[in-house]
């Protein structure tokens, strides 16, 4: 089977006088698993996710998702790309804090095409998924911190991404809250979405992950397989 994610002479440079942020990556990442990109801060972890996820373009080298090659979307493909094939959760959660928790996650929906009524009972069988039924009127202000990035994650996953896209989802949660949005990661990998985490947490990476890929200064030095794989 094709890989789902596919990264080929891959090599990003912000800037030309300094060293890439990534160097000549090749990567096959399979769908259904988690994968781990570790490493230290600076190591590339991040800018790889953006560049999988149409936020960016590489300098170079291939980057194919789900059968679209992502390096040569334009502006407004790409836009579709990242609405429709993947779905991004961040550290800092990024969510609209003028809009209810329901109206976070009903936006994913409606900018990808669906009516208002269709988003909106989406976004609700979303909430009840994640334990987030009841605070669908409130806004994100006043939720926790672990609320927040279910909410967050219920917003990622609402068009059925290729890929989740997860930059260091628990780096801003307390240990039992972070365990909360794991646990909901492995929930929703067990029903067969593909996970990309970037983490630098060790533990966190060897307990959820499959796979585990390791960057140095932009460059891939590990990859390994993580846990028992069921
Ligand atoms: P990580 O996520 O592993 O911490 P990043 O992908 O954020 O690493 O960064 C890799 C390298 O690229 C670092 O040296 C960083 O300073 C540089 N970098 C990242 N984003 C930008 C940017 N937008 N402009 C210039 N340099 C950047």
């Amino acid at each position: 089977m094709d890989p789902l994610i596919s990264l080929h002479g891959v090599t990003k440079r912000y800037d030309a006088s300094t060293q890439p942020a990534l160097d000549a990556v090749d990567l096959d990442i399979e769908a259904g698993r988690i994968t781990a990109i570790m490493g230290p801060s600076g190591c590339g972890k991040s800018t790889l996710l953006n560049l999988v996820g149409g936020l960016d373009r590489p300098t170079s080298g291939a980057i194919t998702v789900g059968g679209v090659r992502v390096d040569q979307l334009g502006e407004a493909a790409a836009a579709r790309f990242r609405r429709s094939t993947v779905g991004f959760v961040f550290q800092f959660f990024h969510l609209l804090d003028d809009l209810s928790v329901r109206d976070n996650v009903a936006v994913a929906a409606l900018l990808a095409g669906r009516s208002r009524s269709e988003a909106d009972a989406h976004a609700d069988e979303m909430l009840a998924q994640l334990g987030l039924a009841e605070q669908r009127r409130k806004f994100p202000a006043h939720l926790s911190g672990g609320e927040r990035q279910r909410l967050a994650i219920a917003r990622a996953v609402i068009n059925r991404p290729a890929v989740l896209l997860a930059d260091e989802p628990t780096g801003a949660l307390d240990r039992h809250n972070g365990e909360i949005a794991l646990a909901l990661l492995e929930d929703l990998n067990r029903r067969g979405q593909t996970i990309l985490l970037v983490t630098h947490d060790e533990v966190l990476a060897e307990r959820v992950a499959h796979r585990i890929v390791r960057l140095i200064d932009g460059a891939i030095v590990g990859d390994q397989p993580a846990r028992m794989v069921a």
